[in-house]
């Protein structure tokens, strides 16, 4: 049931042919609004989960997740609109700041790339060239059974500032998310982010790291922060199915309506792949130098 939800999240992007047909005054392309229908599918399988696996009054927050799904939908407009339909990429974007890694020792890069294969959500513009981190230990993320945050070895680990900056915005709301596995995700919070801190590193330039461990911030909002710097600790709040960091340049602090930017990454050892020190990709195994 999960997959059929999982294709129903897609297709229901089809929607956006019908902004086309608007635009364009072509009427057989507005029938594509129709796909936008099947959000009502969405909500009815996640209903029958509530009533699997949680309570019922939790359902609220999946109706706060669906409203955020339609902002991340209106973002995805506006951001194509605003950039004239040409989207920053790892040829055409001149970085303006060099990355650390947000974590201390060796993790992998578990979704990520500058290219369309590797992309952490390529149709998602605001997440385009976003990065998810866990650490690996024998080929396993955990221990044990794996069957609670604890069993993970990034769960609780610090999280660093990726570069010199100013704390623009901290949400720190969400308890963890429980670990249900499969990669399914049982998510309560309201947020897809779960608690997560924006730090701004130069004009446009701002990084977002999501998912962090409630009551784990170490610095609050206006603090000057600097590369490597402790910032919070890795958590799974919001729409996470393991504990894992989840880190994104943006090019402005709003998360909806802010393309985000390839990551130029500087004084970084990657393990895998040695040709490409400035660039990551999913499988990569990597570390701060
Ligand atoms: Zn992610």
């Amino acid at each position: 049931m999960k997959k059929i939800q999982n294709i129903i999240k897609k297709l229901y992007w089809l929607g956006l042919i019908g902004v086309i047909g608007t635009v364009f005054h072509v009427t057989y392309l507005k029938l594509f609004y129709l796909f936008f229908l099947l959000v009502f599918v969405d909500i009815c399988i996640s209903l029958g989960y509530r009533m699997k696996y949680g309570k019922m009054n939790e359902y609220v927050a999946d109706l706060k997740f669906l409203w955020q799904n339609i902002m991340i939908l209106i973002g995805n407009i506006c951001i194509y609109i605003r950039h004239g339909f040409h989207l920053p990429n790892v040829q055409t974007y001149s970085p303006k700041v060099s990355c650390h890694l947000p974590f201390q020792g060796k993790w992998m890069v578990v979704n990520g790339g500058t290219d369309q294969q590797h992309s952490h959500s390529w149709g998602l513009v605001m997440q385009r060239y976003a990065y998810d981190f866990y650490r690996i230990e024998n080929g396993k993320s955990y221990q044990g059974n794996g069957s609670n945050v604890c069993d993970y070895y990034c769960y609780d680990q610090p999280v660093l500032a990726v570069a010199d900056g100013i704390v623009i915005e901290i949400k720190n709301k969400f308890e963890d998310t429980k670990v249900i596995g499969e990669s399914e995700v049982l998510c309560d919070a309201s947020d897809v982010r779960g608690n997560y801190i924006v730090i701004q590193h130069a004009s446009h330039v701002f990084s977002m790291i999501a998912h962090l461990k409630k009551d784990s911030f170490c610095v609050k909002v206006n603090d000057k922060v600097t590369a490597g710097q402790i910032i919070a600790r890795c958590g799974n709040s919001g729409n996470s199915s393991e504990p894992h960091i989840h880190f994104q340049i943006q090019e402005g602090k709003n998360f909806y309506f802010s393309a985000s930017l390839p990551v130029y990454f500087d004084e970084i050892i990657n393990h895998i792949n040695r040709n490409d020190m400035h660039h990551i990709k999913e499988g990569d195994i990597v570390e701060n130098r």
